[in-house]
């Protein structure tokens, strides 16, 4: 870690200077982007019919498309195709990509050189392609072993496709336990899409629809970030620390006049999502829409939908290079959830649908929705699904970075509700009387500007407070936060689903009047789970209050979420899939409380080292200042008022006092961190530190607000927020 300096005024104007001689930088500076590079780097279907014998690519192929199990004895060949094929494009190594619980990626190099003979050789063999032991220990596994019982296997993931990157051949992986319990978010993501196809199948079948063999789910994340000057952030040591600022005033302007929304895309910034374009695309990740989102500083990135383990994987390869690309570009990446007080924060929304082998979307009404009975099942399984499950969808949602933003009128509440859009909503209800296609004719949109082309309006309008908003042919998961992984919430939406639409099979299986069951499964829905629907605004207190009239769950904070995981009717649903065991869910809770516990201890701690080395000496120094301008005045004329002097050094001599006090307060928190449970911890964290942290926070904001620009020890909101 560089050696972190207290920082005076003139680095951090020197700082400001170099940025704004740092060249802009324009889109033709990064290698033009050129769409054959598209794919460049996969190992694709392409690639693979090219590097192997046609019986192997067959069998293959069959593994990745119809789901067949893997047939072990094809691994060398593939193993010799992928090196092949990876060498000549520069390669060196493999590694074994996973995606342990700590949310992010983890991997480990290896090089195919082997010392055959005298000569080595470059080598890649079945066994390699197929499983690795990496050292599990120190990985977070909730209790589920023990560091001395370190086996764990990383195992391929053949329907997500190989990569090069970094001269190094990227494998990716599920990750399990030497007994086979999941150490990682892929695992029960690959389960869960299991289940789903599964019983969606069996649902299909039963309404009909005999040529359907495969049903996945596909999701898009769209994924919002921040980006600021290096040099600044270099500056900061709780950007460095915890990836969020824990003190800074609100700059003069923030969001309030919305002229950043879609506004022009700076050059520097420009060129930083060309570049990222590019380098996703060669790895498969379509890369599709870029804007300025609605904070100064903050962007957004959607890619085109994929299955969605593929879709998991391009998410984190997407927010890894996010992040390095910044760097590149002398500008840092932030993923946290809330960044910067005062301005909004960053979420991943997470549109979801299922997809068959014969191409049909089950999300998508056709022509005629009123009368599609299977669109509608689909629309009242997701309404089940999310009704029922709402603490576990929550759960997926938690994490300590997210608290800041759930519930805080710029993000979704803490409260699961779906958005369906009155016509929809009495679409569905006019299906559950029995009653068919009385959908109203979508009307034409009246812009009074006759050389404009006729544009027919939307079923519905958006509704951007939802936290599950149907929008047309997907679902809207928008509680997620900028650096989670999207595994978890697909994981628990594919199995809630599963269920649902096998508890569907069931009964349309023994039904002999196929449109009376569908009605009476309508009917039921809307009477036991209509209560998750809501139209109106989110972000209202009323909703609050009509939510609680509803007996929805509004879990305010991650502790209180994560509770309810090994709930018994959790643990009973992940059971009957085959998604986690008991065990492996309480393994998961425990790993929730410490990493929440964590992250606020880290963030606690910091606050208090910023205290006492920056903030409180920059608060003597302005004292300092002050009597030395008394003193001068004095020197000049006895007469002279020191009133200003007085005033000032009285408020800033407060603020002091309160910031040691505060700060003594949290370093005897943080001195006194119980030693008990995880969720104590967490509880603790909550209830104890976060409290002191905010009163500190509010004393050394208000110190800022009276210190003099040049004393003060870190760049402020104002030129972190409009410095690229
Ligand atoms: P917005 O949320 O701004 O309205 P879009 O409607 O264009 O954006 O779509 C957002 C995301 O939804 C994109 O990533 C897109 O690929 C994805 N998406 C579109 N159709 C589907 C689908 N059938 N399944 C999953 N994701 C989808
Ligand atoms: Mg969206």
């Amino acid at each position: 870690m560089q050696q972190l300096t207290i920082m005076s005024d003139s680095t951090r104007t020197q700082a400001i200077s170099a940025i704004a001689s740092v060249p802009a930088g324009t889109p033709g500076e990064s290698a033009p982007v050129n769409i054959d590079y598209y794919g460049a780097d996969v190992f694709s279907t392409e690639v693979m019919k090219k590097y192997l014998p046609k019986d192997t690519a067959k069998t293959l192929l069959s593994t990745i498309q119809d789901g067949l199990p893997l047939d072990a004895d094809i691994a060398a060949d593939v193993a010799h195709a992928m090196k092949q094929w990876a060498i000549e494009r520069g390669a060196t190594h493999y590694t074994h990509w996973f995606q342990p619980m700590t949310g992010s990626t983890a991997e480990k190099h290896d090089s195919f050189l082997d010392p055959k003979g005298m000569e080595p050789v470059m080598s890649f063999s079945g066994k390699n392609l197929i499983v690795s032991e990496p050292d599990a220990s120190s990985f977070p596994s909730g209790g589920l072993r023990c560091t001395f019982e370190a086996r764990g296997y990383t195992a391929w993931d053949p329907t997500s496709p190989a990569f090069i990157k970094d001269d190094c051949l990227y494998i990716p992986t599920a990750f399990c336990s030497y007994t086979g319990e999941a150490l990682d978010k892929k695992t029960p993501l690959l389960r869960s899409m299991h289940a789903l196809n599964r019983e969606a199948g069996r649902f299909l079948r039963a309404m009909g629809w005999a040529d359907v063999t495969a049903v996945t789910p596909t999701v898009g994340a769209e994924q919002e970030y921040f980006l600021i000057p290096k040099e600044l952030y270099e500056q900061r040591r709780d950007l460095r620390y915890t990836g969020r600022t824990l003190f800074g005033a609100m700059a003069p302007k923030g969001q309030e006049l919305d002229d950043h929304y879609f506004g022009t895309i700076k050059p520097r910034v420009m060129a930083y999502m060309k570049e990222l374009d590019e380098e996703l695309w060669r790895r498969g990740v379509m890369a599709k829409t870029e804007h300025n989102e609605v904070a100064p500083a903050q962007h957004e990135l959607a890619p085109f939908f994929t299955t969605t383990n593929i879709a998991a994987d391009g998410n984190q390869l997407t927010m890894e290079l996010m992040q390095r690309l910044a760097q590149k570009h002398g500008m840092v990446c932030l993923l946290a959830e809330k960044p910067f007080a005062g301005v909004n924060g960053s979420g991943k929304h997470n549109n979801w649908s299922l997809v068959t082998d014969t191409g049909r979307n089950l999300l998508d009404g056709g022509s005629d929705p009123a009368n599609n009975l299977t669109y509608l099942l689909m629309l009242a399984a997701v309404m089940t699904a999310v009704d029922e499950y709402q603490a576990l969808l929550r759960i997926t949602v938690a994490t300590a970075g997210n608290d800041h933003r759930l519930g805080a009128s710029e993000a979704p509440p803490a409260i699961l509700s779906i958005f369906l859009g009155e016509a929809l909503q009495n679409t569905l209800m006019q299906a559950a009387c029995g009653e068919g296609s009385t959908a109203a004719a979508r009307r034409e949109l009246e812009m009074r500007v006759p050389v404009m082309p006729h544009l027919r309006q939307d079923d519905s309008d958006r509704n951007r407070t939802s936290p599950f908003a149907f929008t047309g042919n997907k679902f809207e998961f928008r509680m997620l936060g900028s650096s989670q992984s999207i595994s978890d919430p697909n994981t628990v939406l594919n199995t809630a689903v599963a269920e649902v639409l096998g508890r569907y099979a069931d009964r349309l299986e023994q039904s002999a009047d196929r449109e009376d069951t569908v009605r009476t499964l309508l009917q039921e829905t809307l009477e036991q789970h209509g209560r998750i629907l809501f139209n109106g605004d989110g972000y209202s207190e009323e909703w609050q209050q009509e939510a609680e009239r509803r007996g929805l769950l509004n879990l305010r904070t991650a502790p209180e979420a994560f509770a309810h995981l090994t709930e018994e009717k959790n643990v009973a649903l992940f059971a009957k899939h085959g998604i986690f065991t008991a065990a492996e869910l309480t393994s998961r809770q425990e790993i929730h409380y410490e990493t929440y516990a964590k992250c606020i201890r880290i963030e606690a701690a910091t606050m208090a080292e910023m205290v006492r080395r920056q903030i409180l000496p920059a608060g003597q120094a302005a004292l300092r200042e002050l009597g030395q301008t008394s003193r001068a005045k004095q020197e000049i004329s006895p007469l002279l008022s020191c009133k200003a002097e007085e005033l000032l050094g009285t408020q800033i001599a407060n603020y002091n006092d309160m910031l040691l006090a505060g700060c003594t307060l949290l370093e005897n928190l943080l001195r006194d961190f119980p030693s008990g449970t995880e969720e104590q911890k967490a509880l603790y964290a909550r209830d104890r530190l976060l409290p002191a942290m905010n009163e500190l926070r509010q004393a050394a904001d208000a110190l800022e607000q009276m210190c003099p620009a040049h004393l003060w020890p870190m760049p402020t909101y104002g030129e972190l927020l409009y410095g690229v």
